[in-house]
């Protein structure tokens, strides 16, 4: 006997008959003989109305009354989903992620776990129930709701089966049926991988791939979670494992790249004529961490009678508080202003394979200028390159580039 965590998203959740259908592959599996945990997101869509509403009252939203209202979602979810188990006649148990002692610290709408409490759960397996839970949400040591950030449903599926020393966290999806090469929203050709690496997927999913969220990721490699992708409408499907650095090159072989993303939640930020000496970033950037906020790309252009401009990346979502934060701190520094633009977005490349060949770079930006595609920033790490483009290039732009390494083949 095993103990499978599955986690179900929103898309498979999204209406009482695929939750049925969920249920009856739920039950399936307890029929085997194994113990299950089943974690569930909001129904598609929720977490996206709750937001709005809540924007049409507020914006932004106080954030603690936001967790407390979008972790509604799943609460609905994982009560719908107990339900329907209980009415085919099956014994469960929902719990919300207090009930369960999911302790976050207090960063709302992305706290960060720090202990989960499994006597609840284990019980309620010993006693024969299917468990099913409310995935996205914990509460901080105050008692105050909080939720994983978006997407955070993996994350809590993923960390119960790290507390629990769970033999399986399967992750099931009904759009996709695997983790692919890219969006295949986007690009026709995209290929379903049977395996990716741990730091191969954190990098896709942190450049912008909503198929899993970094945290949960982040988490995975962390504690050594093998990670199974598997679509809901054919649970026989291989899906994707999401594994070791060390078992994924054996299955891609002399595969350089792993995939291509894009994300369209970028902005740019520039400071004209700054002073160029020794604590000016230290002085512009200092103040935008304070806040919160996570610059991506940084570039200070060559400096010119002791005066540069300094252009870097934030979140669309922090566009506003950022570009206020930085013309207060311009102003101090005597720069000669800020300019902004947030139509742009970032296409990368990943792979491990960038470790041991050389030449992507130049490929990627020759294939972008085939298409007159302009590079407005470029970043690299071990096994990424990222490029700044013109946001209306982004789907041209990820297309160009599977086909110019022929990742569908
Ligand atoms: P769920 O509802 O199960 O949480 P999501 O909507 O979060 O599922 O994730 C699936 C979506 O991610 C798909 O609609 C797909 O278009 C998109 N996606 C982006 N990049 C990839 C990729 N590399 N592989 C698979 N799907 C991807
Ligand atoms: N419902 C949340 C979201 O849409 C969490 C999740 O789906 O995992 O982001
Ligand atoms: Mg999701």
């Amino acid at each position: 006997m095993a103990l499978i965590v599955q986690k179900y998203g929103g898309t498979s959740v999204a209406n009482t008959d695929k939750i049925k259908w969920v249920a009856e592959h739920v039950i399936r599996t307890k029929e085997k003989g194994h113990d299950v945990i089943a974690v569930v997101s909001a129904m598609a869509g929720e977490t996206d109305r709750l937001i709005k509403l809540s924007r049409s009252i507020m914006d932004p939203p106080d954030e603690r009354e936001l967790d407390v209202i979008t972790s509604s979602g799943e609460q609905v979810s994982a009560g719908l989903l107990a339900l329907m188990i209980k009415s085919l006649g099956w014994d469960a148990l929902s719990f919300q992620g207090h009930q369960i002692g999911i302790l976050t610290d207090n960063s709302y709408s992305k706290a960060k776990i720090v202990k989960i409490d499994d006597k609840k759960i284990r019980n309620a397996l010993l006693n024969g129930r299917i468990v099913v839970v409310a995935g996205f949400q914990g509460v901080d040591k105050e008692g105050n709701v909080t939720t994983l950030g978006r997407g955070g449903s993996d994350l809590t599926a993923v960390a119960l089966a790290a507390v629990l020393k769970a033999d399986a966290c399967e992750l099931y999806k009904d759009a996709v049926d695997g983790v692919y090469t890219t969006d295949p929203g986007i690009c026709s050709s995209a290929r379903k991988l049977k395996k990716i690496s741990y730091e191969e997927m954190l990098e896709m999913s942190s450049l912008g791939s909503k198929v899993l969220q970094a945290r949960a990721v982040e988490f995975a490699k962390k504690f050594k979670v093998p990670i199974h992708v598997r679509p809901t409408s054919r649970p026989d499907s291989e899906g994707t494992w999401v594994v070791e650095e060390e078992e994924a090159m054996a299955e891609m072989e002399d595969m350089v790249l792993s995939g291509v993303t894009c994300d369209k939640n970028q902005a740019k930020i520039t400071v004209m004529q700054v002073p160029d000496r020794p604590g000016i970033a230290a002085k512009l950037f200092t103040p935008l961490g304070d806040e919160g906020i996570v610059v991506d790309i940084i570039v200070q252009n060559v400096s010119t009678e002791g005066y540069t401009d300094m252009t870097f990346t934030v979140p669309k979502t922090d566009f506003k508080k950022a570009i206020k934060k930085t013309e207060q701190v311009a102003k101090e520094l005597g720069a000669k202003g800020v300019d902004s633009n947030d139509k742009i977005a970032k296409v990368s490349l990943v792979g491990l394979g960038m470790k041991t060949h050389s030449g992507v770079a130049s490929r990627m930006f020759s294939a972008l200028a085939q298409e007159g595609i302009n590079i407005i920033m470029i970043s690299t790490s071990e096994i990424k390159i990222s490029c700044v483009i013109e946001e209306k290039y982004t789907e041209l732009a990820v297309r160009t580039l599977h086909d110019a390494f022929n990742l569908g083949e």
